[in-house]
């Protein structure tokens, strides 16, 4: 179908976000006898920008969820995603099994897109670089006595920080984010809902079927996540807060 109808329909869909187009080409089709693609210069501005690596791994790792769905043959809506700490992945379970799906860090980037979920500094996807994105439980997994039957390995609670914000002199640790911070994290959530990913019903699942039920959960949990511990953390030096 991608071959027959490519040219008529599937390349314009690329530039459909949110059920409308973007005012951005990256690219413009060229009909007639010899059919193909002119490449804007935005996308060669995108090629040139410090995140295009980022993009490549990001899209990789979207695009494997909904591989694994369709290889499973579930609709991407039934996959449940859980998070394993020490691998940094993503998986699924099928009856008894269980089965990587995706790297975490570059799943979670769609949103953070190469920054810092708290301080907005510059973080990188690739393993080995000095940058590495850190994979972090927003409501730390340290509070989970207080929040029984509560999923702190669910995506609606991992964030991408830097090695500072998560365990440098003046880092988070075990702290509870500040409510501005919690504020930032619904709006992550949602955006992973609006995205039409299989993500989307993870968080769904572990949150909430509207807006409001999930900004309650948050706010339900972070109470509770808080109770005997000191005042909230935020960054030691907030830059420019890009989120
Ligand atoms: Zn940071």
């Amino acid at each position: 179908m991608t071959v027959r109808y490519g040219f008529s329909v599937v390349l314009d869909k690329f530039h459909n976000v949110k059920g409308g187009a973007i005012e951005k080409r990256f690219y413009l089709k060229q009909g007639g006898a010899q059919k193909g693609i002119l490449l804007t210069d935005e996308f060669y501005q995108l090629a040139e920008s410090a995140q295009f690596q980022n993009l490549v791994q990001e899209t990789d790792a979207r695009w494997r969820l909904v591989e694994k769905a369709w290889e499973m043959a579930l609709p991407p809506k039934l996959l449940d995603v859980h998070y394993d700490a020490q691998q940094e992945v993503l998986f699924t379970k099928l009856r008894n099994d269980r089965i990587t799906l995706t790297s975490c860090r570059n799943s979670l980037n769609g949103y953070q897109k190469g920054y810092c979920f708290y301080c907005s500094a510059p973080v990188s996807l690739h393993s080995g670089d000095a940058q590495l994105a850190e994979v972090d439980h927003f409501i730390p997994l340290m509070t989970q006595k207080a929040l029984p039957g509560i999923n702190l390995n669910g995506v609606w609670n991992l964030v991408l920080a830097c090695r500072e914000c998560n365990r440098g002199p003046n880092g988070k640790h075990a702290q509870i984010p500040n409510l501005e911070l919690l504020e930032r994290l619904h709006t992550r959530n949602e955006y992973f809902i609006n995205s039409r990913l299989p993500l989307h019903e993870a968080i769904e699942n572990q949150t909430g079927r509207n807006e409001a039920l999930r900004k309650g959960f948050l706010n339900a949990r972070w109470n509770e996540a808080k109770i005997g511990t000191s005042q909230p953390w935020k960054p030691a030096a907030n830059g420019n807060i890009i989120l």
